[in-house]
């Protein structure tokens, strides 16, 4: 099937009966709202897009996305490229209440009026594969890890930590 360039609305209700192919790429200084999360705003996202219905009806999305985009390391504020790649399958509904009857290997996707705006679909995907602290792996990162003395943890175990404090304090009644 042939590729047709990426849209930036799919009409979900027109193009509910047949099946079609997309592909192209978006700018990531175009995402205003990934934008606070990245160091620096260059680079583009490559997208494949597929449409269809399934037997049961369902029109679904499929989207296979990846990109490169530049964090800063919250170790050692230092720039690094994280890359991001996902595949993932939205089903479309127009209420919370199809939603629920989705087939599960479906996300559902409640989309206006048919309506699916590309752009905001490929944004909310990238800002969930954020990482929650970015930071380069240990061994690239330039602020190395002091080694970890685990001495302390072992205290608990032998009566002398803070459990048997709290014995003390609050002795049994009889
Ligand atoms: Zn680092």
């Amino acid at each position: 099937m042939k590729n047709l360039p990426l849209p930036q609305h799919i009409n979900m209700l027109r193009l509910s009966e047949h099946a079609a192919n997309f592909h192209g790429s978006l700018l990531i200084k175009d995402m205003q709202r990934l934008a606070p999360s990245l160091y620096s705003d260059e680079g583009a996202v490559i997208v494949d897009l597929s449409l269809g219905t399934d037997e049961e009806g369902t029109r679904f999305c499929r989207v296979q996305l990846k990109t490169d985009v530049i964090l800063q390391c919250q170790r050692c504020m230092e720039p690094f490229t994280y890359g991001i790649m996902s595949d993932f399958l939205h089903g479309m509904v127009s209420s919370e209440r199809e939603a629920e009857a989705l087939a599960t290997h479906y996300e559902p996707v409640i989309v206006q009026d048919g309506m699916l705006i590309v752009q905001d679909m490929i944004e909310d995907e990238l800002i969930l594969k954020m990482p929650i602290v970015p930071m380069h792996p240990d061994l690239e990162c330039k602020v190395k890890l002091p080694v970890v003395d685990a001495s302390w943890a072992k205290e608990g175990e032998d009566g002398q930590g803070p459990f048997k404090v709290l014995k003390l304090l609050k002795p049994e009644t009889k």
